[in-house]
């Protein structure tokens, strides 16, 4: 943790494993009460992305940034903020590529681009600087993926047709799955607490629900892409669907309410290995050659070989998904 020379803002970086190589993670800018709180996240988060990336077979440690802004202030105004990322590129370029940064919540790609300006430890650039760009889609397309894996699962075909899904959260990733999904012939329920996002589902013949009717809606499949923590003591006896399968980091408001869905019957795809897409798209600039949608796509669409498994060893050792999927990627790990 240092403070910007230029900013005057904490920046930190945890880097929580980097035997099998680079810790990638992404770069958070977010506000905090203080310090430690700040501190606490990038660790939890490193240590999550050392899993997603070792369940996604990728040859990559974890890590994540983050610059912390005060809670509840207003955005930086644009002279600020680029000092800050100049900053936060100082402390990326200390660590001389054992950690490489990219964006996450509260940074873009155009902010790789001014970080990059201080190392060249950097990932997710645009795709005109050779960069593979905005990460969402892959996201989504690992998304839909694992949520053909668990229909195929229950219902022993992965077509969408017929099949009906909720998408609770419209954003850069809900509303590419949103789109996808429609365009598989899913019927789709959708919910964000913006209502500007009612645009989309009228454009895609969606019903529009309130996020929390939308959570628990009488449908097969539930993909959770906003906030964390929305799988909670609350939501889960209030479930109606057969699986959940989503884009949001820590649906589980704790690890043990893996077991009540599993007593549920209701499938639920951990979500770092759902929404591993964006990481492994940015972990294929890292490749010999270089960036390359095709090969991205090739190695995005075997999340569902990885959901594949994690529901096998899930069977096979009568546990939770969660448990089954802790267990490859600490397998992985070697
Ligand atoms: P985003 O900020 O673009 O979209 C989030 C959407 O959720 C917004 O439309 C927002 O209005 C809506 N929202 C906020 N609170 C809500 C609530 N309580 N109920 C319903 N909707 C709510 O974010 P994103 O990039 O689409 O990411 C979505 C989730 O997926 C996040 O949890 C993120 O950490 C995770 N994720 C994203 C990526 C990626 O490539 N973008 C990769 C892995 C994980």
């Amino acid at each position: 943790m240092r403070r910007g020379r230029r900013s005057g803002l904490y920046t930190m970086i945890a880097v929580h494993s980097t035997a099998r190589g680079p810790s990638l993670g992404g770069c958070r800018m977010w506000g905090y009460g203080d310090s430690r709180a700040a501190m606490r996240d990038a660790l939890r988060l490193s240590r999550a992305m050392t899993f997603k990336s070792a369940v996604a077979g990728l040859p990559l440690g974890g890590g994540k940034g983050v610059i912390m802004l005060p809670a509840g202030a207003p955005a930086l105004a644009p002279g600020r903020r680029r000092d800050a990322l100049l900053d936060f590129g100082d402390g990326v370029a200390q660590l001389d590529g054992r950690y490489v940064t990219a964006e996450d919540v509260g940074t873009s790609d155009g902010d790789m681009t001014v970080i990059a300006e201080r190392t060249e430890h950097v990932a997710g650039l645009a795709l005109e600087r050779g960069g593979s760009g905005d990460p969402s889609p892959w996201t989504a397309l690992g998304v839909e993926t694992a949520i053909r894996v668990a229909a195929e699962r229950i219902w022993g075909s992965a077509d969408l047709a017929g099949r009906s899904v909720a998408v609770v959260g419209l954003g850069h990733v809900g509303s590419e799955l949103a789109r996808g999904l429609a365009a598989g012939g899913a019927t789709l329920v959708v919910g964000d607490v913006a209502p500007a996002k009612r645009a989309l589902a009228e454009e895609l013949g969606a019903t529009w629900a309130e996020p929390a009717e939308a959570l628990h809606a009488d449908v097969d499949i539930v993909a959770p892409c906003a906030l964390g923590g929305v799988l909670d003591h609350d939501a889960i006896p209030a479930l109606r669907c057969r699986a959940v399968a989503g884009a949001a980091n820590n649906q589980l408001a704790s690890e043990e309410l893996a077991e009540d869905l599993r007593a549920r019957g209701i499938l639920w795809v951990p979500d770092f290995v759902a929404n591993a897409g964006g990481i492994i798209n940015i972990a294929v600039e890292l490749e010999p050659g270089g960036y390359a949608p095709e090969r991205a796509d090739e190695r995005v669409l075997a999340i569902g070989d990885t959901v594949r498994t994690v529901l096998d060893m899930a069977e096979a050792n009568d546990t939770t998904t969660l448990a089954a999927a802790i267990e490859l990627a600490r397998k992985r790990l070697g």
